[in-house]
């Protein structure tokens, strides 16, 4: 490991030539950074009805599909690299890059060579802006047959291409397919460029700048200034990226967790706010209680199918999966009793598809009932330590207990990491408080 800091800047370090400035100024103020992953430029404050650079290249692909005037779009995207250099006072030629793109559009190139137009052109101002080399993702990120990242060839180019390079600006979200074409990797993917650039120069540290303001241990519309996390694990981390807390693209985690480089999540509108660091365990001085976060959702259903002698029967999980499997829907939890098995499902598309799921278990199973539940909310309690510490389950049911509310459902997590609680929607805000206050100590702030 050396001391290298690979930075991941968001689309809002480029919505402007000041952000564009302000994103350069935190480059240049930390002479380790010296491998910045760019985002495609955001959507500018202030401007009703502005638009992430990204979508509207993801429009003016669909409208040329179409058949339908594409030019607007065309010209809109030209006259937002050309304010962005203007405003830089950089000689980037804007019009080439944009009549290159054209002729590729009608060659046919297709949806994600266009769309990662945005990140490549940025790139390449920035580049250009720092007098840094520009390293195109599509000499070193590769994609297999399956779609997924070969990261056997990725890893072996991406150590070679970054060998001899001192400082480079790399444009993220893409990467090439065995055919030559330009892959986009899902929405918010220039993270996992970051994380493969970091993996390839062995850095210290990877960081990610946004706009996200800070991570909070609890939802601050339910708990009044809940606490901050400062720390947190990658393993906790997975945990909160299923219950739709969003702080870095969930395939990271899985190319990052095991070779010990942290992740710092930082807010580029708070440049003196430490923001959160995600590591592989938690470092010695994070004082934090066991849990680390407080996360949930409402509108859950649940299933019951009960049968005598259910316990004794075999394949009546397989058989219940795969009904739902079939259309298309994920069983998110599972719970069984002696003579009942219990399935918890989130999907709208349940209740579309109700009647003929029910038909099809009375069929499979031939159970002596079958009962939906609906309006239940799942809280997660996230901390590593959560099923091992002692006392645990006494401070849950206590501080629900005293909030006088319900509990429809309990499971915890087999790897240690969370215990889930149900209760109806109704109690849902109440029961987040209660548990957070028992739950979550702040980290000496
Ligand atoms: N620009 C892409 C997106 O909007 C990728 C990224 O920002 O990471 O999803």
């Amino acid at each position: 490991m050396n001391d290298v800091i690979v930075s991941k800047f968001g689309s809002a370090a480029f919505s402007t030539p000041d952000m564009i400035m302000k994103t350069a100024q935190i480059i240049l103020s930390e002479p380790r950074r010296r491998y910045v992953i760019a985002s495609a430029p955001g959507v500018r404050f202030g401007i009703p009805e502005d638009m992430k650079m990204t979508d509207m290249l993801f429009i003016m692909n669909a409208r040329y599909m179409n058949r339908e005037n594409f030019d607007e779009m065309m010209t809109q995207v030209r006259d937002r690299f050309v304010d962005i250099v203007r405003g830089l006072g950089v000689g980037f030629d804007v019009e080439a890059e944009i009549v290159q793109m054209k002729k590729n559009l009608f060659f046919g190139k297709g949806n994600d060579y266009v769309v990662s137009r945005g990140e490549y052109i940025m790139s390449k101002i920035l580049a250009e802006f720092l007098g840094w080399k520009f390293i195109d993702a599509a000499d070193f990120v590769f994609f297999g047959r399956d779609g997924t990242l070969d990261r056997e060839k990725t890893f072996a180019a991406a150590a070679k291409i970054f060998a001899d390079t001192e400082h480079a600006v790399i444009p993220g979200f893409y990467g090439t397919t065995p055919g030559n074409a330009i892959k986009l990797f899902p929405r918010g993917g220039g993270d996992i460029t970051a994380a493969i650039t970091a993996r390839a120069v062995n850095a210290a540290l990877c960081e990610k700048w946004s706009e996200t303001t800070k991570i909070f241990s609890a939802d601050p519309g339910i708990v009044r200034n809940p606490a901050v996390i400062r720390n947190i694990t990658y393993e906790e981390l997975k945990q909160l990226t299923y219950m739709g807390i969003n702080v870095i693209h969930e395939d990271v985690i899985f190319l990052m967790q095991n070779i010990g480089i942290p992740w710092r999540i930082r807010n580029i509108n708070d440049i003196n706010d430490p923001g959160t660091s995600v590591t592989a365990d938690l470092p010695e001085e994070s004082h934090r209680s066991v849990a680390a976060c407080i996360a949930g959702k409402r509108n859950y259903r649940i299933i019951h199918i009960e049968k005598f002698g259910l316990n004794r029967l075999t394949g009546i999980g397989v058989k219940v999966f795969g009904i739902f499997t079939e259309r298309n829907i994920s069983c998110e939890h599972y719970m069984s009793g002696i003579y009942r098995f219990s399935i918890v499902v989130k999907n709208p598309l349940f209740d579309l598809k109700r009647a003929e799921i029910l038909a099809a278990l009375n069929e499979a199973i031939k159970p002596e009932k079958i009962t939906v539940e609906k309006n239940l909310s799942l809280i997660t309690v996230v901390g590593k330590g959560m099923g091992t510490t002692k006392g645990i389950f006494a401070r849950i049911f206590n501080s629900i207990a005293e909030a006088g509310i319900k509990v429809r459902m309990i499971e915890q997590g087999s790897d240690d990491l969370n215990i889930i609680i149900g209760v109806y929607d109704e109690d849902y805000e109440q029961a987040v408080r209660a548990l957070y206050s028992a739950m979550i100590l702040p980290e000496g702030e």
